[in-house]
C-alpha cells in the first residue's frame, strides 16, 4: 500500500512536497481553497516582482542619456500592467496545476480542517469530502497583519492584497513599516513616479539588516526623493478629503493619497481544527514544529509560513521536499537537514540587497573571530559598461580556515549573484574556492572573486 499523504494549502511548500512525495512514490492529495500556488503567486512574490520589473525598466530609461541615448522616453501605462500581473500569475497557476496532474496528485478544490489526527474533512461546491491520510502537511501560509488602529477599505487604506496594482496609481503614497515589505513597496511605486513617505519605527530600514546595506538603500531613497519618517510609530489613519493622513505617536502627520501597511503576517490557523488533532499552536498561533517540520503529533507536519520558521516561499519550498522526504522514510539517507541560518534572501529595491549565512555584526555579538572582505562594484569593468557602479560585495569567512561564513550584495542582480555565496556557504566552500573559479569577463560575478582575494 502506498504511503497516503494529505495536504492542506497549495502555496510553495503545499506543491513543492505534494510533486516531490509523488513523484517517490506516496499517494498524494492537495487540498486548496484558492489559486494553486498559494498567497505566494496570487498576492506575495510575484505580483510584486512583475510591477518593480516594470518600474526597474522605467529605471533604466531614465538613465539612458547617460548611456549615450537621447529622447529616452517610457511612460507607465496602468491599464497595461493590470492586465500584466493576471498573465504572469495565471500561467504559473497553470504550470503548477499541470505538474501536480502530470505526478498523479489528486487535488481537492474546498477548504479543509483536521476533523481528528488522521482525518481531512473538505467543505467543496459539491459538498463534505473526507481524506485519511497517513501524514498530514498543513501549509495554509499567513496573511497581512492589519493594526487595530486602521481599517482597511480596499480604496485608499491597502494592505499588500490589495496592491497588484492598486486601484489607481496612488499620486503620494504613505507606506506604513520598513522592513522588506515596506521597502520594496516604497521602491515600487516611487519608480512609477509616485510621491512616496515611508514611516520607520526605528532609526534605520531594516530593522536587523546590516547598518551598512541598510544604509545604502536610505540613500538612495533620498537621492529619489522618498520622505523618511524615521523613528515615527504610526498609530491612527484618518480618511481626508481626497486622501488620508497618518498621525504618528511623535506629533508629526504624513499626509497622503493613499496609505499602505507593510507591518507583518499572522498565520492561517484559525478553523484547522488543530485541536481535533491535537496539534499545539504557540501564543501567536504559529505550529511550531522540529528539524523536520513534524508537529507536536509526529505524523502532522507543518511548513512554509505556518510552521513560524523564516517566512520565504524559498524557504517553505525546501521545507515541502524535507517533509515530502521524511514522510517516505528517506530522512535517514539525508545527511543535510535544513538549516535556516543558510538560507540567502533578497530585497528587490534599486540597488538590491541580498545576503546569507553569518552577518557582521551578528558575529561581532557572538565574539566570534571573521574575516571581513569588501569590494564596491565601482571598480567592477561590467557594473560601469551596464551605467550602474552603485553598491558593493561584502564577504565573511573564517579567518584560520578560509571557509566562507556569509555575505551581503548590494547592487544590480544582486539577487541573482548571491547564489555564489549561498552556495558557498551551504558546501562550506573556501574563499580560494571562489577566487580560483575562471569567471565570465567582464561579469559583475568578477567583483565576488575579488572580495574574497
Ligand atoms: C508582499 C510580499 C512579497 C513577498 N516576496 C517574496 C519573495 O520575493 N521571495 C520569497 O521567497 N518570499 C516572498 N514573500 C514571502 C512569501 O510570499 C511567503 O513566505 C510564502 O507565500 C509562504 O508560502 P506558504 O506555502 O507557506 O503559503 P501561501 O503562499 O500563503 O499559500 C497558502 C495556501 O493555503 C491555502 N489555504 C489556506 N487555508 C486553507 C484551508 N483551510 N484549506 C485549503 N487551502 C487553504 C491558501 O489559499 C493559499 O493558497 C513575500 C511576502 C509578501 C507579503
Amino acid at each position: 500500500m502506498p504511503v497516503r499523504f494529505v495536504i492542506v494549502g497549495g502555496g510553495p511548500a503545499g506543491v513543492n512536497a505534494a510533486t516531490h512525495a509523488a513523484r517517490l512514490g506516496a499517494e498524494v492529495a492537495l487540498v486548496e481553497r484558492d489559486v494553486m500556488g498559494g498567497a505566494a503567486n496570487l498576492w506575495d512574490c510575484i505580483p510584486s516582482k512583475a510591477m518593480i520589473a516594470t518600474g526597474g525598466v522605467m529605471s533604466l530609461v531614465r538613465r539612458a542619456p547617460a548611456m549615450g541615448l537621447t529622447d529616452p522616453d517610457a511612460r507607465l501605462d496602468f491599464d497595461a500592467l493590470r492586465h500584466r500581473i493576471p498573465a504572469i500569475t495565471g500561467h504559473l497557476e497553470r504550470a503548477w496545476t499541470e505538474l501536480l496532474r502530470s505526478q498523479g496528485v489528486r487535488v481537492v478544490a474546498g477548504t479543509g480542517r483536521m476533523k481528528g489526527p488522521h482525518q481531512v474533512v473538505v467543505d467543496t461546491a459539491g459538498g463534505l469530502v473526507e481524506l485519511d491520510g497517513d501524514a498530514v502537511l498543513l501549509s495554509t501560509g499567513s496573511r497581512p497583519r492589519v493594526p487595530d488602529w486602521a481599517e482597511v477599505d480596499g480604496e485608499r487604506i491597502l494592505t499588500t492584497r490589495q496592491a497588484y496594482p492598486p486601484p489607481e496609481l496612488p499620486e503620494h503614497l504613505i507606506v506604513v513599516g520598513s522592513g522588506v515589505t515596506g521597502v520594496e513597496f516604497t521602491h515600487m511605486f516611487r519608480s512609477f513616479g509616485a510621491k512616496v513617505t515611508l514611516i520607520v519605527s526605528r532609526q534605520q530600514v531594516l530593522p536587523g539588516k546590516d547598518p551598512e546595506v541598510a544604509a545604502a538603500l536610505e540613500d538612495d531613497f533620498l537621492r529619489t526623493g522618498v520622505v523618511l519618517y524615521k523613528g515615527a510609530r504610526a498609530k491612527a489613519i484618518e480618511r481626508a478629503a481626497g486622501g488620508v493622513v497618518v498621525h504618528c505617536d511623535d506629533g508629526r502627520q504624513a499626509r497622503g493619497t493613499h496609505v499602505l501597511l507593510a507591518v507583518g503576517s499572522l498565520p492561517n490557523s484559525e478553523g484547522l481544527g488543530l485541536e481535533a488533532a491535537g496539534v499545539d499552536v504557540d501564543g501567536r498561533g504559529y505550529v511550531p514544529v522540529n528539524q523536520h517540520c513534524q508537529s507536536s503529533v509526529a505524523h502532522i507536519y507543518a511548513a512554509g509560513d505556518l510552521s513560524g520558521r523564516l517566512p520565504l516561499a524559498s524557504v517553505g519550498m525546501m521545507q515541502g521536499r524535507k517533509v515530502a522526504e521524511h514522510v517516505m522514510g528517506l530522512h535517514t539517507r539525508q545527511h543535510r537537514h535544513l538549516d535556516y541560518d543558510k538560507a540567502a534572501s533578497a530585497i528587490f529595491t534599486e540597488p538590491e540587497i541580498a545576503d546569507v549565512g553569518l552577518a557582521e555584526a551578528e558575529a561581532f555579538a557572538m565574539g566570534r573571530k571573521i574575516r571581513v572582505t569588501k569590494v564596491p562594484f565601482a571598480a567592477s569593468a561590467r557594473a560601469l559598461i551596464e551605467g550602474d557602479p552603485r553598491g558593493f560585495v561584502k564577504i565573511i569567512s573564517d579567518p584560520a580556515t578560509g571557509v566562507v561564513l556569509g555575505g551581503s550584495i548590494v547592487g544590480q542582480n544582486a539577487s541573482e549573484l548571491i547564489s555564489v555565496l549561498a552556495l558557498a556557504v551551504t558546501a562550506n566552500l573556501k574563499v580560494t574556492d571562489i577566487v580560483e573559479s575562471l569567471l565570465v569577463h567582464p561579469a559583475l560575478a568578477e567583483a565576488l572573486a575579488d572580495a574574497a582575494e
